[in-house]
């Protein structure tokens, strides 16, 4: 196949006219098709039914009385050690809480914006507040610092992580900046897991603002797809520890994408004193999360070995997704030079690089056409992304033959918006 960009003018204008009609036919098959969003699909889900067994109502809770009370305001000790062992750090240094890490999020920055962290003024009192956002990044995390109306400044990534070199510039030169949204392995949606030497600079930030904090979303910890090609993400608390700074970090995690998302259990890992100082806090907030769920999951998961079994069996459901659509991509793209995508070694997705100022039309076409995408433009704070090329694509909650269809959409309609930008 010829590279688009080595067509003429007239072979350009052929092509359309067969791409054209083909995405006709593609429309009248009235898809009804979903991508947008990285969910597991229900056989993933089914993985974790016997976990609803491991207490039912002749469960002997003689042992564990405080168990089904209020109070125990950071976790039983079981979730604890489960969530320690899941980030590769000591249960004392772990809070767990309820269903969502998302939350969690929302509410260590709410909390630094009303009341501040260790003393420091509160946000709110200040003019400026800005985050640094590593792009292609996580829409709901903009969403958040987006919400508290904080300036979001997009940090370039490579396959190392984010541009330290940027990173160092603005956290150890500008005192408004106070935080930065990490999600240090298999990242959303660039699948990359950051290096040991950015998990180190990382460490080693030297911040003009004493409340400057690292928000380390580890939500993709142990979703690997591969047993025999994995990453792992240093431990970033143990580095900034080590490195004098063991109050800058805050990481998060959950078993949304282990177990059930909306029904599973979420924690933070940091310091002692930013725990002591989130506690005094959340005392206010809460008289205890749901503790019986915490111990459903740290009774299914004796161990981290079992959780590495189920993960692996997750896995098992979700390679062949990844695997068809990088396959179509590989078979239907590759000499065209129309566009690059990933091949991630975990996490929930696929990025796609489109040509310049393609990416809004190859959405709305698939659209058009019956097949919903993440919108472009998502992974960009304020919804924009500066070259118009990145698109998400999500593959984990279509069956196979729907994600086959979709994907089949998706590459045509990458064609056709291609075309209709070099023919103008
Ligand atoms: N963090 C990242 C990077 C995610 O991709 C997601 C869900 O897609 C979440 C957090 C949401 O996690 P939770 O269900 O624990 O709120």
């Amino acid at each position: 196949m010829k590279a688009y960009q080595e067509m003429n003018q007239d072979e350009l204008k052929t092509l359309h006219q067969q791409l054209s009609k083909q995405y006709q036919d593609m429309k009248d098959l009235h898809l009804q098709l979903n991508m947008a969003r990285g969910k597991p699909d229900f056989s993933q889900v089914e993985l974790s039914m016997p976990m609803l067994d491991t207490i039912n109502s002749h469960y002997d809770f003689s042992k564990q009385k405080d168990y089904c009370n209020y109070g125990i305001l950071d976790g039983i000790d079981e979730a604890k050690k489960f969530f320690a062992d899941m980030v590769e750090t000591t249960p004392d240094q772990i809070i767990v809480y309820g269903n969502s890490s998302l939350t969690i999020m929302f509410d260590q920055i709410s909390r630094g914006y009303t009341h501040g962290y260790l003393g420091n003024t509160p946000w709110c009192r200040l003019d400026k507040i800005k985050f640094l956002c590593p792009v292609p990044g996580y829409d709901r995390h903009f969403a958040i610092t987006e919400h508290f109306g904080f300036e979001m400044i997009p940090i370039p990534m490579d396959d190392n992580g984010p541009d330290m070199d940027l990173v160092e510039k603005y956290v150890q030169e500008d005192e408004s900046v106070k935080g930065i949204w990490c999600v240090p392995q298999y990242a959303n949606p660039s699948g990359i897991t950051y290096s040991d030497e950015v998990v180190e600079r990382f460490a080693h930030l030297k911040p003009a603002a004493k409340d400057f904090r690292i928000f380390w979303d580890n939500a993709y910890v142990v979703h690997h797809l591969y047993n025999d090609k994995q990453s792992h993400v240093k431990d970033i608390l143990k580095a900034c520890q080590d490195a004098g700074h063991p109050d800058m970090v805050f990481e998060f995690c959950s078993t949304s994408k282990v177990t059930f998302p909306g029904a599973g259990v979420a924690a933070m890992a940091t310091s002692m004193n930013n725990k002591k100082d989130t506690l005094k806090h959340m005392t206010v907030q809460s008289i205890g999360h749901d503790k019986l769920n915490q111990l459903r999951h740290a009774k299914y998961f004796q161990n981290f070995e079992s959780l590495t079994e189920h993960m692996q069996k997750q896995a098992d459901l979700l390679r062949p997704k990844f695997e068809m659509v990088i396959d179509i991509f590989e078979k239907e793209l590759a000499d065209l030079q129309i566009g690059t995508w990933t091949k991630p070694l975990g996490g929930y997705f696929i990025t796609f690089e489109a040509l310049q100022d393609c990416a809004k039309d190859i959405v709305q076409k698939c659209k058009e056409a019956g097949v919903i995408l993440t919108d472009a433009g998502a992974t960009f704070p304020y919804g924009k992304d500066p070259h118009d090329s990145i698109i998400r694509i999500a593959p984990s909650y279509p069956p196979l033959e729907e994600l086959k269809q979709a994907t089949d959409l998706f590459v045509l309609c990458v064609k056709l918006v291609s075309v209709e930008k070099l023919l103008e």
